[in-house]
């Protein structure tokens, strides 16, 4: 079975291949598809909902795309659905956590989450789907794994950060993992 993951993000596409296993995930590099598709919504749904539809119009193939933002228990849940342009347009991983520990600095409250949002586009039905992964962010970066905001957090329960795990380790417990768990369960029981 084909389905596209809108996505061009080759640590996403590794992470989601290794969970869907039955299906043949096809890239937008697969597609030859190198549009910047706008991400306008004010909400991780409303991105992945944007980008979705968007490879389902263009292409008529059914499709699945995410949006996942770093929410901030002492910024008011932002970064959010900022998070990739949190420090400039560029999407600089480094420049991004440099800004979140600044704003951070003497700060004591250090809880943050992960969120992920699915839409899918299936037979011309559309479903969401939402993964959380709570931890904290670290005083500074640890390990070398991962991208984005993977070295300065911590998820509850473990003593390394996202960048210290191998890649199952980290899909096992994250935001996107747990998100794409209910997409792959929906989809194993959805009838054709
Ligand atoms: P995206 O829109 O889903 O690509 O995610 C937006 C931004 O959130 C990315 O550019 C990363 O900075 C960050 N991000 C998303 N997923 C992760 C993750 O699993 N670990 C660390 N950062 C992430």
């Amino acid at each position: 079975m084909k389905l596209v993951f809108a996505t061009n993000n080759p640590n996403k596409l590794k992470e989601v291949k290794a969970m869907l296993t039955n299906f043949e995930i096809i890239s937008l590099a697969d597609l030859n598809c190198f549009d910047e598709i706008p991400e306008t919504a004010k909400t991780l749904e409303g991105n992945a909902i944007i980008k979705a539809n968007y490879i389902t119009e263009k292409f008529g193939l059914d499709c699945f795309a995410d949006d996942t933002g770093l929410e901030v228990e002492a910024l008011n849940n932002k970064p959010g659905v900022y998070s990739a342009r949190y420090a400039g347009k560029e999407n600089n991983a480094k420049a991004n956590m440099k800004k979140l520990l600044f704003e951070l600095k003497n700060n004591t409250n250090r809880k943050a989450q992960f969120r992920t949002a699915i839409a899918l586009n299936i037979q011309k039905k559309q479903f969401i789907f939402e993964g959380i992964c709570k931890g904290i962010i670290l005083q500074e970066k640890q390990g070398e794994n991962g991208f984005g905001y993977d070295p300065i957090f911590m998820p509850t329960g473990f003593e390394k950060s996202f960048a210290e795990m191998n890649i199952n380790e980290k899909t096992n417990i994250s935001h996107r993992g747990k998100a794409m768990k209910q997409l792959v369960t929906f989809l194993n029981n959805y009838t054709w």
